[in-house]
Formats: structure tokens, C-alpha cells, sequence
């Protein structure tokens, strides 16, 4: 490397650079100034004489009053550089103030390019330190910026980060604030302070994050609650300046309004989620083409199902009962096209597998300015009780009508018989041989009973299912009743050589009954069995003892009944298949008044059959009085 001046460029060489209208340096390797353009001197208050021969740093010192100044060390730096690489150095915009010559300084920015010229060895003979005073530029940028940070609503500062000896952020302080920090923070006269000192119990976090962004330079943005300030702050952290001044730059925003509207929205989001989770009824939310966005927890809970994708369709074909599907989707696609809130009853499946009746109801809610639909909300209420109840009804009321029917049937066929046998009468006088007056009366008096008989039952029934049936209670034998009913109903059911049996236990069965009552029990077990067993069939009748029960059973081995309606024929007006029973009087009331009564007693009716033709039996418990 060349030193020293004693090759130093000749006296024309630097005349001709002195001229040009540039502002040009020119050092020597050991950074000697050996002169300097024209132009550069005018901008920087110097002569010629002043500066030739003297180490430029000599010159041109820091301004001591300049905060953190670096341009000494910046250009140094740079011309180490040049005198290494041998090539030139452009540097970045530099604040490098220079004296005015009564002491003070002049406040100067300078984009500098240093440009090694090389000799015939190829060291560096000078050095060409060219720069371009951009003073006026950085005035107005900086101005320009000033200007921005002071109008803006957004707070800003730069802080110096205040380190440990082991690198750890303890503290910081603002050393620059723009007018709209007070109001974002709340604080005031907080330039040159700490935040420690402002803020004494600050949490570690805002040193942690702040220390980083100086550290490492990666900028940074987040959303923080100050506990000691009361406030959410939105905040973007920058590095400024150069590493090793440890400047953090922040913009910031008081975001405690918006973080507690959005609290609010959350808490209300959430009280809704949990009502709406805790009704009773489905609740569900489509897009307006019906895919579900939401479904509350009752809805999961009946299907037992936790995916949440799917479409209106997929669960049409999923939980709603096969015969239910077209009708729903019928209704929704209608609903689509008209805008109109729909209502549709159907099935829907359970966890279990159960369908259970449902009235699905929906709304649209649509956009406030286009009118167009967004969402279709629903409802969905079980009614399977009602919708049991109403089919309940109908089939009652079903009952009822075919029952009239019957009973104008039943008090026909007496009435009519009776009305011929009383035309006959009156024509003959009862002197006719075909007819003698003692067995019309006999016929006419049979015709009376049976009449007397179904309108009794009728009576019974009414009064029991309107609560005025009051027993006439006494201890009496049941073994002695059985006895007595049964053989006055022999003639009667022994008919078409049916044969009865009867078993009875050799003891008295006392209980505390209503002997009318009890016989009327009896006789309807007798009669049904009779009346559903052809010609040679049998019928058992047996008594006994069972716990503190009595244990009475009608069997028979006539035409039974099938299983599912073993239940049923206790309701009233309810017979088996009427065309089977047609041919048979009756009115579907006997085992109503059997059950009925025997209830009344405390008891309770059961009803047996293997199936059709398969026999019936009915067996009776009453309760016995204390031994
Ligand atoms: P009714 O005998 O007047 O029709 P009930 O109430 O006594 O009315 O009986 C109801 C129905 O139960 C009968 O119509 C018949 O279908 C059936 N039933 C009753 N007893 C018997 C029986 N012993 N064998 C077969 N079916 C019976």
C-alpha cells in the first residue's frame, strides 16, 4: 500500500479537479486532505488554505450536539473500505453537520460516494470523496414527516430500550412523541422519562416484545392490554436508526373501545349460543340453498350425530322417515323459490333409531339492502305426544261411528222381530195354532230382555267412564258366587253340545265385593267364551287360591285372538275383526265393564291367546280379605 505524500498527485491534476462544479475531496491513502473543489468548499464554510495538509476528522468533527452522531465513524468506515476493496463506496444518506467557523455548526445532510484512483502498482494513490449536499431535500422530507406524525389520530414515539448488564430489557424511554400520544395514552409530560417511572407497575411483557424489536430489528404487531394503564393498545414496533442505538419506533392506537364492543359482541354471541343450546326444541340455520351452518346442541343430541357438514338434503335422507323425505323437500324448494316461511310436520330419527313427530317450522332473514335471502332459520318442536293423541282421537272417534252402526244393528234385529210378532198378534188375535199366544209372549219376552240387556251395559259403561259406579260392597264367598253364576249360565252356554268344566277350591275365598257386580264379571267371560267357540267346543272355568289374590280363569279353545290385539280388547266399543264377529251379537262393550269392575274391586283382567284358533283365556285376581 502506498503512504505518505511523496507521490502525491501533481499540482495540474489537482487544479483541474478544484474547478469542477461538484463538491469533490480529495485525501490521500492516510486520509490527508490534499484539496478540495470549489464548490465543496463554498458548502462547507472552508478555504482552500484552511483545509489543504490536515486529516480530514481533524476538520470536520462530530457535532457534539448532535445526539448519537455517527458520521465521523460512518465515513471512516466507508474509507476503510475503499482502501481495503479498492473499489468504490457509496453511502447512505448521512448527517454530518459542519462547523460555521465561530464555533457552532451547520446542520448538513450529504449522500457521499468515495472512489479510490489507483496507481501504476495498482495501490491506491487518492482517494475521490464526492458528495452531494441534500440538506435542503432532507429539511423538507423530514419536515414532510413531522408534519404526518403530527396530525395523525395514531400515537407515536421512539424509545431508547434500557438493557442489564446480561442483555435483558428492564425499562425504556420516550425520546420523541408526537401530539397525539398523550390522548392514546392518557399520560402526559412523559418526554425523557422512563415508563418504569411512568407507569411503576408495567408488565414485563411490553420490555420483553420492545428489547426484541431493538435487538433483533425484526418489526412486530400486536394487540396487548396495559393492566396498569386500563387500556387494550393495537401496536406496530419497528427498529429506527442504527442497531447499537437501541431506538424503537412505535405506532400505536387506544384500542380499549373496540376490545370492549367486541367483548360485548361476544358475550352476547355466547348467551345466545347458550340459550339456544339449552331449549328444548331443534333449532337449525341454512344458506339460503340450504346448507346447514348451524344446528344447536338439542339438535346433536336427538340424532346423535356430530358432523356438522352437511346439507339439508343429507339429512332429509338421513334422519327424516322415508315417507316424510319428498314432502319436506318439496316444502323447502318451494320456500326457496317463494320467499315464504314454511311449516311441515314429519318424522325425524333419534339417537335410538325412534321417529318422533316433528312440526318444522322456518323463516328467511334476508340482506337489509338487497332483499335477498341470506339464511333460513327453523324450529323444530316435538310434537309426537300431540300427534299420538290426535290419531288417539281419531281412531276413537273412528270407533264411535262404527259403533252407532252396530248398536242401530243390535236394536233392530230385536225390534223388528218384535214388531212382526205383534202384527201377527193383532191380525190372529194369539188364536192362530201357528202361534199361540204363550210363545209369542215367550219370543216377545226374550226379544225385551236382550234389549234390556245391551241397553244395561250401555248404562254401565257410561256411568263407570263417568265415575258413578258405586259398589255394594259385602264379604261374601266367591267360591259360592262362581258356583251359583256358573250354573244359571249352563243351559245358556252349553249350547251346540260346548262343554263346560268347572274347578273350585274346597274352601270359601271371602273377599269384600259387590255380588251383582262380580256375577255380572263372570257371565261376560262365560258369555265370550261361549259365543267364540263352535259347536262341541270346551270351556274350563276354575277358582283358586293365589297368595292374597283369587285367581278365577275363563278358558276356552275357540277361535283366540291374534297377539296385537290382546291389548285392545278392553277398550270399549273394540271387537276383533268385525266381520269375524258379525255374525255374533255384541257391542264391543263386555270387557270394558269386566275390566272396569273388576278394578273396582282392586283387581286387575289379563287376556291370553296363542293366536287364532288358538283359544283364549282370560284370568281374573281379586284381592281375598285377611285370613
Ligand atoms: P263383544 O263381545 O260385545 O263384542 P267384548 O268387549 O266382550 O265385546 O269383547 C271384545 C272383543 O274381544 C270381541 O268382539 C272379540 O273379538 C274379542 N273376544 C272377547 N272374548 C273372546 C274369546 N273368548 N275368544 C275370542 N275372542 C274374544
Amino acid at each position: 500500500m502506498s503512504t505518505g505524500i511523496k507521490r502525491a498527485p501533481g499540482r495540474e491534476l489537482l487544479s483541474a479537479l478544484e474547478t469542477v462544479p461538484d463538491l469533490y475531496l480529495i485525501l490521500s491513502p492516510d486520509l490527508l486532505i490534499l484539496t478540495a473543489s470549489d464548490a465543496y468548499l463554498a458548502a462547507t464554510f472552508t478555504t482552500r488554505s484552511q483545509i489543504t495538509g490536515r486529516h480530514v476528522f481533524d476538520v470536520f468533527p462530530d457535532n457534539p450536539a448532535t445526539r448519537e452522531a455517527k458520521a465521523v465513524a460512518n465515513l471512516r468506515a466507508s474509507l476503510q473500505n475503499v482502501l481495503e476493496t479498492k473499489k468504490p463506496h457509496r453511502m447512505v444518506r448521512q448527517h454530518y453537520d459542519v462547523p460555521d467557523g465561530s464555533g457552532g455548526f451547520v446542520e448538513k445532510y450529504w449522500l457521499p460516494v468515495n472512489t479510490p484512483v489507483l496507481d501504476e502498482q495498482g495501490d491506491v494513490w487518492y482517494i475521490i470523496h464526492k458528495v452531494e449536499d441534500v440538506t435542503d431535500l432532507a429539511r423538507r422530507a423530514t419536515d414532510k414527516y413531522l408534519a404526518l406524525l403530527n396530525s395523525m389520530d395514531e400515537g407515536f414515539c421512539i424509545l431508547q430500550m434500557l438493557f442489564d448488564e446480561e442483555q435483558k430489557p428492564v425499562d425504556y424511554r420516550f425520546i420523541e412523541i408526537n401530539p397525539a400520544f398523550e390522548d392514546q395514552t392518557g399520560m402526559k409530560n412523559t418526554l425523557g422519562r422512563t415508563a418504569s417511572e411512568l407507569v411503576p407497575d408495567l408488565e414485563p411483557f411490553w420490555f420483553d416484545i420492545y428489547g426484541r424489536v431493538a435487538l433483533t430489528g425484526e418489526s412486530t404487531h400486536f394487540e396487548n392490554f396495559a393492566g396498569p394503564m386500563g387500556r387494550w393498545f393495537d401496536v406496530y414496533a419497528f427498529r429506527i436508526g442504527e442497531p447499537d442505538e437501541r431506538h424503537v419506533a412505535l405506532f400505536f392506537k387506544n384500542i380499549t373501545d373496540r376490545k370492549h364492543t367486541e367483548e360485548a359482541l361476544r358475550h352476547s354471541e355466547e348467551r345466545f349460543r347458550r340459550m339456544v343450546d339449552a331449549v328444548p326444541e331443534s333449532m337449525w340455520i341454512t344458506d339460503a340453498t340450504g346448507n346447514i351452518e348451524f344446528l344447536n346442541q338439542q339438535w346433536y343430541d336427538y340424532c346423535g350425530v356430530s358432523d356438522k357438514q352437511e346439507t339439508a338434503a343429507d339429512v332429509a335422507v338421513r334422519f327424516l322417515h322415508p315417507e316424510d323425505g319428498p314432502k319436506v323437500m318439496a316444502a323447502f324448494s318451494k320456500a326457496m323459490q317463494t320467499g315464504l316461511p314454511f311449516e311441515v310436520e314429519q318424522r325425524n330419527r333419534s339417537a335410538s333409531g325412534e321417529y318422533r313427530w316433528f312440526l318444522n317450522r322456518a323463516n328467511p332473514y334476508r340482506d337489509l339492502k338487497t332483499g335477498e335471502i341470506i339464511n333460513w332459520f327453523g324450529v323444530g318442536v316435538d310434537i309426537h305426544d300431540r300427534k299420538l293423541a290426535e290419531q288417539a282421537l281419531q281412531e276413537a272417534d273412528r270407533r264411535k261411528n262404527e259403533f252407532l252402526a252396530l248398536l242401530a244393528h243390535e236394536l233392530r234385529n230385536p225390534l223388528s222381530t218384535l214388531h212382526n210378532l205383534l202384527l201377527i198378534l193383532k191380525m190372529t188375535g194369539g188364536a192362530d195354532e201357528s202361534l199361540k199366544l204363550e210363545t209369542a209372549i215367550d219370543m216377545m219376552n226374550r226379544e225385551v230382555q236382550q234389549l234390556v240387556r245391551l241397553v244395561d251395559d250401555l248404562l254401565d259403561v257410561s256411568r263407570i267412564s263417568h265415575g258413578k259406579t258405586h259398589l255394594r260392597r259385602q264379604r261374601l264367598d266367591l267360591t259360592e258366587l262362581v258356583k251359583l253364576a256358573v250354573e244359571a249360565a249352563r243351559p245358556l252356554v252349553e249350547r251346540g253340545k260346548r262343554r263346560l268344566s268347572l274347578s273350585l277350591p274346597a274352601e270359601p275365598l271371602y273377599l269384600d265385593g259387590d255380588a251383582t257386580r262380580l256375577t255380572q264379571v263372570v257371565r261376560n267371560l262365560l258369555g265370550n267364551a261361549a259365543k267364540f267357540t263352535r259347536n262341541e267346543g270346551q270351556m274350563a272355568i276354575s277358582l283358586e287360591r293365589d297368595g292374597q289374590n283369587a285367581r278365577l280363569r275363563v278358558a276356552d279353545n275357540g277361535i283366540g285372538i291374534p297377539p296385537d290385539e290382546l291389548d285392545r280388547i278392553f277398550n270399549m266399543f273394540v271387537q276383533v275383526d268385525a266381520s269375524r264377529a258379525r255374525t255374533q251379537e255384541g257391542l264391543g262393550l263386555g270387557l270394558t265393564l269386566v275390566k272396569e269392575l273388576v278394578e273396582l274391586h282392586g283387581g286387575r283382567v289379563a287376556a291370553y291367546s296363542a293366536g287364532v284358533d288358538a283359544g283364549s283365556t282370560f284370568t281374573v285376581y281379586l284381592p281375598l280379605l285377611p285370613e
